[in-house]
């Protein structure tokens, strides 16, 4: 089903699909085929890791998921919108409105309090300066960080800044976060902290995808896909035909 933009308030119903990839493909200028006829169905609730080693096409399947790039054949389907005939302002617009991400290297403004980075996750939606505030002071706190609203990265631990980084995602309240090695830069005891965010955050209702090439972190989530020379090879999803 179609999600209208306007209707801000409108959620998918459990299980519903989020995101489908049709035998997608993405050959890059220069002939390399990243994703080859790459066919998944995420549906609201779920929490899944695509796996696979550096090279093996993740960073592609994100970029397709997350209205990030178009396939080169086969179709995408965000909430019912086919990216491929979507203007980019208005795949901007499903980005920007159901998509949160979140990188391995947190990209925060080193100029800005906790809570100015993540009022920048409001800045497009429409939403007061005071408002935007009060939203991101809530996802702080949410994300465990109530008492650091007015440090700056440069004095906050790389666990707390991916923290941060994960509150700027979810403060608009996205039905998806898409995950980019969340625990790439991090020690093992703050990866933990933040894989168990990531769990906190899906029980709460939020479609999470979690790319990674550590194979002990995909282990431990519910369903995991995963991708070698730009091929899904296994996807545990009940009723997966890979
Ligand atoms: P991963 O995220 O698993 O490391 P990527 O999706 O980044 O894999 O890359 C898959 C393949 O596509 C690699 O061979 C990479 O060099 C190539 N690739 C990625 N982005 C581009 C691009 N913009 N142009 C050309 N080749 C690319």
């Amino acid at each position: 089903m179609t999600r209208p933009f306007a209707n801000a308030t409108a959620r998918t119903v459990r299980g519903e699909p989020v995101i489908e990839l049709h035998a997608a493909s993405k050959t890059y200028p220069g002939g390399l085929t990243a994703l080859d006829n790459a066919s998944l169905t995420i549906r609201q609730g779920e929490l899944l890791a695509i796996v696979g080693p550096s090279g093996s096409g993740k960073s592609t399947l994100l970029n397709l998921m997350g209205t990030l790039d178009r396939p080169t054949a086969g179709s995408v389907e965000v909430l019912g919108h086919d990216i491929a005939k979507l203007s980019d302002r208005r795949m901007s617009a499903v980005r920007a409105r159901w998509i949160g991400f979140v990188f391995q290297q947190f990209f925060l403004s080193p100029h800005l309090t906790a809570l100015g980075n993540v009022a920048t996750g409001l800045l497009y939606h429409g939403i007061g300066h005071s408002k935007r505030r009060e939203r991101a002071a809530e996802a702080l706190v949410q994300v465990g960080l109530g008492h650091r609203l007015g440090h700056h990265p440069h004095e906050l631990s790389g666990g707390e800044r991916q923290r941060v980084a994960i509150a700027r995602a979810v403060v608009s309240r996205p039905e998806i976060v898409l995950a980019d090695e969340p625990t790439g830069a991090l020690d093992s005891v703050s990866g933990a902290a933040v894989v168990q965010l990531l769990r906190d955050l899906n029980a709460q209702g939020t479609t999470i995808a979690v790319i990674t090439h550590d194979p002990q972190l995909a282990d431990t989530l519910p369903r995991r896909v995963r991708i070698l020379d730009g091929r899904i090879r296994e996807d545990t999803a009940a009723g997966a035909a890979t």
